[in-house]
């Protein structure tokens, strides 16, 4: 595929808030099951074992009018949960079999108990990770909680899901995680010939195909880009974080990187890219993933930092090791975990000299001139003091 045809592809997917992919997929083979699940991370190939599609739902968007989903949240609360009612309330959720929601946040922990009462008919679980992170403690926790979602799965497509299946199916996603890899070196290296604009649909994708289909996307991506040389501009490369859970609209994406800023990292999607190396795909499987999870994953904001000193070594690292030269902070409004975090996170980057700026969206911002502003005097300013 050309890159236009790609990056056309992904958006139709973006769009599709009816979740035509998942039903396509559904009805190619009678039976078939899917399961949705919210950010920040589960561990999909688990689902994959189980013969399933796994789908990343990320609510409603800036095309989603919320009516029904402002009746269960108050006004203070983010938007993302309001947008994933409506979209359940109006059957749009319908072709999923089932809903996981990760530990995250009270809101998306209140969001999994009225998902209990509101679909009764499908198969709803919180899914609870470790907080504490060694093998004995945490991994026997987190072993456990693994195996209930592989046997409740199991008994949904009516036959266990065996360690062999769970074994192939790790090999499936390590190879999903060396694409989407390649994809972040690749826009760190030459942001300017894989924009974020681009490489976020790209990753959303992911959200509703089959891995393996995503996989092949990723590269297809990655070899269209290279064929297609793009003008360099002397933008500032920053680094965007706080946007792991409710997304921003796709034109604040756009308007930051018009403002003059080359994202060269961020934290999206981030269920892409949280196991940070190969899980082994042989021994135990769940074990493996355990191990993946407690010793090699990524951080953000929702998942606790044992030891105060290492508040921010994720994203000092995610600076450095794609030559940032300032952070962009977009929070959603209302979310507790990134915004309880920022002053930390801020004071950790100010004793390390990188700059910052920092700002709040919620999915369906629709002004964008004080943020291209906002982004374009932080470009500024990064440009004159490294000129200095
Ligand atoms: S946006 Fe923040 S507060 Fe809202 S559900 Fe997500 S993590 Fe929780």
């Amino acid at each position: 595929m050309s890159m236009n045809e790609i990056v056309r592809r992904c958006e139709a997917l973006f769009d599709d808030l009816h979740f035509n992919e998942v039903k396509k997929w559904k009805a190619a083979v009678p039976g078939r099951k899917a399961i949705g699940y919210m950010p920040v991370y589960v561990p999909r190939e688990i689902i994959h074992a189980a013969g399933m599609l796994s789908v990343g739902i990320l609510g409603g968007g800036d095309q989603l009018e919320v009516i029904q989903g402002d009746a269960y949240y108050q006004s203070y609360i983010c938007r993302i949960p309001r947008s994933t009612i409506e979209l359940g309330l109006t059957g749009r959720l319908d072709c999923l079999d089932g809903m996981l929601f990760p530990s995250i946040c009270d809101v998306i922990r209140n969001l999994s108990g009225m998902w209990q009462i509101l679909f009764k008919d499908k198969y709803v679980r919180y899914f609870d990770v470790p907080q504490e992170y060694s093998d004995a403690v945490g991994g026997t926790y987190y072993v456990q909680e693994l195996e209930v979602l592989r046997e409740d799965l199991g008994k949904l497509r009516g036959t266990p899901v065996t360690d062999d299946e769970l074994r192939a199916s790790i090999r499936v996603f390590n190879e999903n995680r060396r694409a989407v890899r390649e994809l972040y070196a690749y826009r760190a290296q030459q942001p300017w010939q894989a924009p974020t604009s681009e490489v976020y649909l790209v990753l959303r994708a992911g959200m509703v195909l089959p891995v393996e289909a995503h996989t092949t996307l990723v590269r297809e991506y990655l070899a269209a880009a290279e064929a297609e040389k793009r003008p360099k501009r002397d933008n500032a490369r920053v680094v965007l974080t706080g946007t792991f859970c409710e997304q921003p609209p796709l034109g604040l994406i756009k308007s930051i990187e018009l403002a003059g800023c080359y994202i060269v990292d961020d934290d999206f999607m981030l269920v892409t890219r949280w196991l940070l190396d190969d899980v082994p795909d042989n021994g135990n499987p769940l074990e493996a993933l355990s191990k993946a999870f407690l010793h090699r994953s990524a951080s953000t904001s929702a998942k606790y930092d044992q030891r105060r000193e290492d508040k921010g070594k994720f994203l000092l690292q995610q600076v450095k090791s794609a030559g940032a030269e300032g952070v962009v902070f977009a929070a959603p409004s209302f979310c507790d975990p990134a915004l309880l975090e920022r002053p930390m996170l801020q004071d950790v980057l100010a004793k390390h000299k990188v700059p910052y700026t920092a700002f709040k969206y919620a999915e369906n911002t629709g002004q964008m001139a004080p943020i291209r502003e906002q982004a374009g005097t932080f470009a500024d300013s990064i440009k004159l003091w490294s000129a200095a």
